[in-house]
């Protein structure tokens, strides 16, 4: 069965879409740790991310840094904290969250709320920044 995160890939799901390739997805968590933090997928379905051949992990670590750097334009941020979990969703993500301070890397923090219309305006201000590099 399709992840979840294959489902948004597809657009089956909706998303707040931040960037794409042919290889790779990314866009907005939808319970951010702060503002504009962001999932980055393999469209290619692996559960565990360090099972992935070299090549593809380089590809996509190389894909999640171009992200990196157009939230730190987009977002008033001291650093982007990065983490591979996986203990929710089954299929390889990297979090990219734009931090002020180390305490909001924390995943058992309660999770920031922003609106439908405020996700869609965070998403779009990475995605140009991402357009711009
Ligand atoms: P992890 O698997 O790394 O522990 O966490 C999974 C992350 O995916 C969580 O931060 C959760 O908020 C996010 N997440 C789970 N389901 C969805 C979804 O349907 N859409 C989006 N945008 N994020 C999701």
């Amino acid at each position: 069965m399709a992840s979840i995160f294959s489902k948004i890939i597809a657009g089956e799901i909706p998303s707040y879409k931040v960037a794409e390739d042919d290889k790779h997805y990314a866009f907005l968590d939808i319970n951010p740790l702060a503002e504009g933090h962001t999932l980055v997928v393999p469209k290619k379905e692996v559960d565990y991310a360090f099972d992935m051949p070299q090549e593809d992990f380089k590809e996509w670590t190389d894909f999640a840094r171009r992200v990196a750097i157009a939230q730190k334009m987009a977002i008033p941020c001291q650093r982007v904290g990065s983490a591979i979990l996986g203990f929710d969703v089954p299929h390889a993500h990297i979090h990219l969250v734009p931090l002020q301070n180390e305490g909001q890397m924390n995943f058992k923090n309660e999770r920031a709320k922003f609106s439908p219309e405020q996700m869609t305006e965070i998403a779009k201000r990475i995605a140009t920044a991402f357009n711009q590099e």
